[in-house]
């Protein structure tokens, strides 16, 4: 009999007390944002719709940012999180390499979003707000912050993408049950969901439209503001805790990492992990390769061109210096909802430019075959956007093996796939 420990769990004292700001490490400085007119954006353009704190973050030369106490017991609901040691993966694999996943999936909402939206609603109400507009297209992000909101005693309105809000149903349920309000997207509450649905009464909705209606919202109430789950640079910061917890695993584990894996929609996952390996990456101390991973349905970071681009289908958010498809690009309605996004966060596309980590697009069919692969070896669903991590994670072990050096991967298991049980359901066939 082998029993072994497959869990590396850290006390609740080592939650990290800071988050890690990438932004002074990069070997460009990041361009500014630019209006539609090509402008600097300054500070006061955003303040109609982020709290101080947040815009500050946003352009940060700190390194360290202390996690406010609030936000820490917040936090410390559900972190820190695992790592757990994949040893049936790697059996059913049959690869010599050691494979670890960073268990995101044990928050409230079930991914890695709650990470930033505790603490976004936090500084919002540290500002005086007291209602929060937001987009869901999948629900993960919905659901974050209708728990956030509730945390710091705030309402929510989540403008859900239509055609997502009648595929996964239950999404609205927990957020009701949070006590946020969802409305489907088109909506009448607003100019740009009126002037949509004039134009196309049965609209099924975009995200880039349903970011247009939340926004709308937000700059017209003085005590509402918008928040966004992913993409922007205090969200990725928010998301380092993440990393910081990985390296005190690995460290316990007697591990030093040969690969980073994490899939990449908006990067706020992918960054949160990397983010801080990234000084050692830089001076050479450390040698894993981090790899942002794609679909290659929607291939921005391995296909798409470096540019000033908009964030969103109607042109309301600020020109960003990222990777981008183009702003009108429309993805195929792949299941991995959250990797469904035409462009790139700004500190992941730097970091790519200038070559500190690479980037890899996976198919939809390796997701699925390694999604069954570890629920019946793991006992584990991923969120579909997550099977692109563990795919990525089960090749690289695989191609490895056939040069016989196998190594030590971790990858991020941003979400779980128990909310998204449809996207598996026309994918049962046997390995
Ligand atoms: C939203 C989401 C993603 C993609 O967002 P990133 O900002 O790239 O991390 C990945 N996985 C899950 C489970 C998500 O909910």
């Amino acid at each position: 009999m082998s029993v072994q420990e497959n869990k590396i769990y850290l006390p609740k004292s080592e939650i990290p007390a800071f988050w890690y700001n990438v932004l002074p490490d990069l070997p460009e400085p990041l361009g500014p944002y630019l209006t539609p007119d090509r402008r600097p954006v300054s500070p006061s353009d955003l303040a109609g719709i982020f709290p101080p704190a947040l815009i500050a973050q946003e352009v940060s030369d700190q390194r360290l940012h202390p996690i406010p106490e609030p936000v820490l017991e917040a936090l410390s609901v559900w972190r820190p999180t695992p790592l757990v040691r994949a040893r049936r993966l790697e059996k059913a694999l049959g690869v010599g390499s050691r494979i670890y996943y960073k268990d995101e999936s044990v928050s409230p909402s079930g991914s890695h979003k709650s990470n930033t939206a505790m603490a976004q609603a936090y500084f919002n109400k540290q500002a005086g707000i007291s209602r929060l507009t937001t987009e869901t297209g999948a629900g993960q992000w919905g659901t974050a912050m209708a728990i956030a909101a509730r945390q710091f005693g705030m309402t929510a309105r989540v403008y859900m993408v239509k055609i997502s809000l009648e595929q996964k149903p239950y999404r609205k349920v927990i957020m009701n049950m949070m006590g946020a309000e969802v409305l489907a997207s088109p909506s009448r509450e607003t100019e740009a969901g009126r002037r949509a649905l004039a134009a196309d009464p049965g609209a099924l909705g975009t995200l880039g439209l349903a970011i247009s209606e939340a926004v709308e919202e937000a700059v017209s109430r003085p005590d509402t503001n918008y928040v966004l789950g992913s993409v922007l640079n205090h969200v990725v910061l928010h998301q380092t805790v993440i990393g910081q917890e990985v390296q005190k695993q690995l460290a316990l584990a007697g591990e030093t990492p040969d690969y980073l894996i994490a899939c990449h929609g908006g990067g706020s996952n992918f960054g949160g992990l990397v983010a801080p390996f990234v000084p050692d990456i830089l001076s050479g101390a450390c040698k894993a390769r981090a790899v942002a991973v794609e679909p290659e349905s929607c291939p921005t970071l391995t296909r798409g061109k470096f540019d000033y681009d908009a964030g969103d289908t109607a042109g309301f958010t600020p020109l960003m210096p990222m990777y981008s498809l183009g702003a009108d690009f429309q993805p195929p309605a792949i299941h991995a909802g959250g990797l469904r996004y035409h462009g790139a966060s700004p500190v992941v596309s730097a970091l790519l430019k200038s070559k500190v980590i690479s980037a890899a697009a996976v198919s939809n069919d390796d997701c699925f075959k390694y999604a069954r692969m570890m629920a019946w070896s793991e006992y584990v669903i991923p969120a579909p956007e997550s099977a692109h991590a563990l795919a990525q994670t089960c090749l690289t072990a695989l191609e490895l093996e056939r040069r016989g050096k196998p190594g030590c991967l971790v990858f991020t298991l941003s979400g779980h796939g128990l909310l998204d049980l449809s996207a598996y359901q026309g994918n049962q066939e046997k390995v």
